[in-house]
């Protein structure tokens, strides 16, 4: 008969390492099913991370191979796959499949186990788990302007981090306010000549000790009150067509790149319809990261919350594992 895990993750940014390690130490059967060919989600493509506490400075790549690292160090086990869809082992028998049936039944004999056994259909495979973690995070914004699309990869941009030395000794406009677009003007202000940051406000929302650093900086200017309207060029982006929405004054921008940091979207559509959301698709639950339908929680950047942060997905993780043990236990 095929395995049943006690817990299944899926993801393995910062909150789903953060939970595989404390489920690992827990002694739960765990799987951690990720899409990515490597460990880490969105810290990957941080340049630098100087607010996780002990690590002044580290780089986002090393503190994800070091969040993997000691996933492995503890023998986490991993599939590569792209999940599809969570259903229960009894709403997807509905088709009458003998087997998951079974497994129902002797769920429920154990007194001690919850009885619902839930199915994680992915591509490649269905696996199946007593209780499931989403820490599936979140993906870049559009701006959903005109040239966006037709020059993505030629121009436009959404990772500094990984793009940005194309743009050696050249004129790059950053979009945003918030801490992703600070934090990639001042990594561009390092290569670059010139970098534009675009923001439609007349303060930022990052934080104070980034605004202070990109202040500094003689070869960034800050567009306040502006928005980005077209994005134009032939082969390649060369102006970035502007508004500044006070004055209503228009203006074309000469720049070889536009870094579009306008915030994030959860990863959470294939879960439409299987757990409660807000209006904005991320995940309802709480720090427990209990979510409407017992037996499936959510942890880091895809659940509802006040701060998304490194530190905080992986405090997600861990407070996952503790109520999913409560769960397994059958105290809730
Ligand atoms: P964010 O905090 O949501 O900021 C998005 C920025 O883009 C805001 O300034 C927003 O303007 C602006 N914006 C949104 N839509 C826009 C549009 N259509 N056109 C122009 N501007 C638009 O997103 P983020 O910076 O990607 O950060 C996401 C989360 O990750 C945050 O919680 C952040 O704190 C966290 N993060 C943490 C770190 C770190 O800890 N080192 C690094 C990066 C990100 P308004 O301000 O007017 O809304």
């Amino acid at each position: 008969m095929e395995q049943i895990y006690d817990l299944i993750i899926i993801g393995s940014g910062p909150a789903g390492l953060g939970a595989a390690i404390y489920a690992k130490r827990a002694e739960l059967k765990t799987l951690v099913i990720e899409r990515e060919m490597m460990s880490g989600g969105q810290v990957l493509t941080t340049y630098e991370v100087d607010n996780y506490a002990g690590l002044p400075g580290i780089g986002g790549f090393d503190l994800g191979m070091k969040f993997r690292e000691h996933a492995d160090k503890l023998g986490v086990e991993f599939a590569k796959d792209t999940v599809q869809k969570i259903e229960s082992a009894e709403s997807a028998d509905a088709s009458g499949k003998e087997e998951e049936q079974e497994l129902l039944t002797a769920a429920e004999a154990g007194a001690e186990r919850p009885p619902v056994i839930y199915q994680v259909v992915c591509k490649k495979e269905t696996r199946l788990a007593r209780a499931v973690i989403i820490a599936s995070g979140a993906h870049h914004r559009k701006l959903e302007i005109l040239g966006e699309a037709e020059f993505t990869g030629k121009g436009v941009s959404y990772c500094a981090t990984c793009d940005g030395a194309f743009f050696r000794k050249k004129t790059t406009a950053v979009i945003g306010g918030g801490d992703g677009a600070l934090e990639d003007a001042i990594f561009l202000a390092r290569l670059c000549e010139k970098v534009y940051v675009i923001h439609r406000r007349d303060e930022f929302r990052g934080a104070k000790s980034l605004q202070k650093r990109l202040m500094e900086l003689p070869n960034v200017e800050i567009l306040w009150d502006t928005v980005p309207e077209e994005i134009v060029g032939t082969d390649k982006v060369e102006t970035l067509r502007i508004l500044n929405k006070k004055t209503g004054e228009k203006n074309d921008l000469a720049v070889d790149g536009v870094f579009v940091a306008v915030g994030i979207t959860p990863n959470s559509e294939i879960f439409r319809g299987s757990v409660e959301m807000d209006p904005a698709g991320y995940i309802a639950a709480g720090e427990d990261g209990r979510t409407n339908v017992p037996g499936i929680f959510a942890a880091g950047d895809v659940r509802t919350k006040a701060l998304r942060q490194i530190v905080t997905a992986v405090a997600d993780g861990a407070n996952c594992v503790a109520s999913v043990e409560a769960y397994l236990n059958g105290q809730n």
